[in-house]
């Protein structure tokens, strides 16, 4: 289910489902949606999304995701002060 050729140091819920498949309205606030994948309430569906997807690169620390992996390298030395190699 996880593809091993995404190897970021944490287990991160690689998902197959599609972004409508994905959330469900949540009972207990409106204006969230929950995350079938990780049971996780979010407002930003969009964004949420893209932190499943391995053809984007997510930050495993935070909720930041980047199309570039070397945006998301310079992210996590400046936020998280770590040097990642992919
Ligand atoms: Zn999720
Ligand atoms: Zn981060």
């Amino acid at each position: 289910m996880v593809s091993k050729s995404f190897g970021l140091l944490q287990d991160i819920p690689v998902c197959t489902l599609t972004y409508n498949e994905m959330f469900t309205p949540s009972h207990s606030n409106m204006m969230l949606w929950k995350c079938k994948n990780c049971s996780k309430e979010v407002t930003n569906r969009w964004h949420h999304y893209h932190s499943h997807t391995p053809q984007r690169s997510a930050c495993p620390y935070c909720p930041a995701s980047y199309s570039r992996i070397d945006t998301l390298r310079s992210h996590m030395k400046i936020k998280h002060n770590l040097f990642i190699k992919f």
